[in-house]
């Protein structure tokens, strides 16, 4: 098991397919993009399916969540979505993605054994969306949205970041939208984790500022506090339910002493918390022909490490040399 000194045990595992992606969400990347990894640093479907084969068949991972940058953009997407749902015990599948390109491939991931997926959508304005991603998107993230939810996947999530004075007046509408729509919307509180170092304090809208939004309009109350266990999302009922609203206060409110989550970014390196500022490597013994048992034992230590919190509020925190794209969201 991947346990660490705290007790916590680690069973979720987000797994960065790739830094790269179509979007520049200003909270993620600068416009210009960023230095992206070199292909030869990217592991390959194969050194993927291996790691995470070993996380799940020896290591007790239970939930494979496949992430970015953008996932869409490896090609190999549905073969990795498949072998991963071949794995004994079969562990739950999913995806975060901005949704590009999720109206063509929905039901192809689906038939590859995909369980859930979480689709980002930060507005329901075109021009808010081309001013916020630098790409004029919109109308794809929305066909993606439906396709997902045409293809049968329940819940289908939105992951929404509000920004002061860019979208913050929208979270009604947005939670209105996937009322109608379906769909069960979160709200995330930005985080500082973007590449250009933007992030303030200031800025962020929290988890009290969304829920005195939402309460203007719904009637919200807590739904299945005991139930939360590991789960990041506060959630609650919308008007009674059965209708439910997620709020993440990922720096207010966190959630580090119930994380189950450990984290392999693209370039085949274990991190044990999105703000950890120390990885373990592997992508080198594995490639230098290290056993599994050996690759087993390099990740169980990588998690033995993982501190108490995030230490955001912390005065000697330290944001990660690494972005959230290339983490691994
Ligand atoms: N490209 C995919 C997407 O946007 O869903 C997957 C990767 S993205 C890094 C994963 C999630 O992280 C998205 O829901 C995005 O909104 C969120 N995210 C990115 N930067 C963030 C930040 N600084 N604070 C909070 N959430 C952030
Ligand atoms: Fe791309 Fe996702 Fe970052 Fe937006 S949040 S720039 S879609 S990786």
């Amino acid at each position: 098991m991947l346990r660490d000194s705290f007790g916590r045990v680690a069973t979720d595992l987000r797994v960065s397919l790739t830094d790269k992606c179509n979007l520049r969400c200003t909270y993620c990347m600068p416009p210009e993009g960023l230095d992206w990894l070199p292909n030869a640093q990217l592991l390959t479907a194969d050194e993927i399916v291996r790691l995470v084969t070993i996380g799940v068949e020896q290591l007790g991972v239970t939930e494979v969540r496949y992430t970015g940058g953008e996932p869409l953009l490896r090609r190999e997407l549905p073969d990795i979505v498949g072998r991963t749902a071949a794995l004994s015990p079969r562990p739950q599948v999913s995806l975060t993605t901005n949704g590009i390109g999720l109206a063509r491939l929905a039901g192809t991931l689906v038939e590859a054994g995909l369980d859930r997926v979480n689709v980002s959508l930060d507005t329901l304005d075109r021009d808010t969306f081309k001013r916020l991603a630098h790409r004029d998107r919109f109308e794809d993230v929305i066909a993606g949205l439906s396709a997902a939810h045409d293809a049968g996947l329940r819940p289908v999530k939105v992951n929404t970041v509000l920004m002061r004075d860019v979208n913050d007046h929208e979270a009604v509408p947005l939670l209105r939208y996937c009322l109608e729509q379906g769909y069960e919307l979160r709200f995330i509180e930005q985080m500082p984790l973007d590449a250009q170092h933007g992030w303030t304090r200031e800025g962020m809208v929290t988890a009290d500022e969304i829920l005195a939004l939402l309460s203007v309009s719904f009637d919200l109350t807590p739904d299945d506090l005991e139930e939360r266990g590991s789960a990041p999302a506060e959630r609650f009922l919308v008007d009674g339910g059965p209708a439910r609203v997620g709020v993440i206060g990922s720096v207010t409110r966190p959630f580090c002493g119930a994380c189950d989550r450990v984290r392999l970014t693209a370039d085949g390196q274990i991190r044990n918390c999105l703000f950890a500022t120390e990885e373990s490597d592997l992508k080198t013994p594995l490639r230098d022909g290290a056993s599994d048992e050996e690759l087993a034992a390099r990740w169980i230590a990588a998690v033995s490490r993982k501190r108490a919190g995030h230490g955001i509020d912390d005065p000697s925190f330290l944001q990660p040399s690494r972005p959230m794209s290339a983490i691994g969201g």
